[in-house]
């Protein structure tokens, strides 16, 4: 097996559900006593969330890449970021090492094309619903990309940040979210990419009528097949 290096805590509530997911996935593989040979790094989340709101991301992109450093000479073969809005700073992350780097918005368009959709709504933070580091990766995949309105984006945005990556799901929060995925529905959304890895802590398959795409468990799944090297395209540009 070859050994991943997790760049975690951000937040810690969903590198927590990635590092049980890929323990699970690699032990149903393999049966028995086997869990996968992982290494851990966790931020202090206040940092790193602090520099998302100054807009520092040569900041964060220096944070991150310091850290895929350390996790590489601790002997880490390939990297997963657990974060999709810190995917922002992917490029920083793969200029600092000489290992590959599983990217989150890959293996996510990848599950969405194998289902033969192509529109699918996405929520997530702020950043990753409105800027294009994340949009046009999925759009390199060819996929459409529906985004709530405004006000609906602020009260995504806001939940994430106040409730879900402290590890607090309410059932208030939920309903909003099924309300604001609905309304992607309506406008033609095939399905819901949960693009924050928090998300799926709040709404599962179970809440949703239509195709569900979470993040954290999708890219672990693609760990799993990497860590396993028996993924198609495990790691691969699109
Ligand atoms: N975990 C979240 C994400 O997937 C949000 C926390 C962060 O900003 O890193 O985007």
């Amino acid at each position: 097996m070859r050994t991943l290096g997790l760049l975690g805590g951000m937040a810690w509530p969903s590198t927590a559900e990635a590092y049980r997911a890929i323990n699970l996935g690699v032990a149903a593989r393999l049966g028995g006593t086997h869990s996968a040979p992982l290494l851990v790094w966790s931020a202090d989340f206040a940092e790193v969330e602090q520099l998302q709101r100054a807009g520092a991301w040569e900041e964060a992109g220096a944070l991150l890449a310091d850290a895929a450093q350390r996790l590489e000479a601790a002997g880490a073969e390939g990297l997963m970021l657990c974060s999709n809005t810190m995917h922002r700073v992917a490029e920083a992350i793969e200029a600092a090492v000489a290992v590959p780097l599983l990217h989150l918005a890959d293996a996510t368009a990848e599950a969405v094309r194998a289902d033969g959709r192509t529109r699918v709504g996405l929520l997530g933070t702020r950043f990753t619903m409105e800027e294009s580091f994340y949009r046009g990766r999925l759009a390199d995949h060819g996929l459409e990309i529906l985004v709530p309105d405004a006000p609906d984006r602020d009260v995504v945005h806001r939940v994430i940040y106040q409730e879900l990556v402290q590890g607090r799901t309410t059932s208030r929060s939920r309903e909003e979210y099924l309300r604001i995925i609905s309304r992607l529905l309506e406008r033609g959304a095939q399905g819901g990419i949960a693009g924050c890895t928090e998300i799926e802590l709040l709404i599962t398959a179970d809440d949703l009528p239509v195709a569900y795409y979470p993040t954290t468990a999708l890219h672990a799944a693609a760990a799993v097949a990497w860590i396993l090297e028996d993924g198609p395209g495990e790691g691969e540009a699109p």
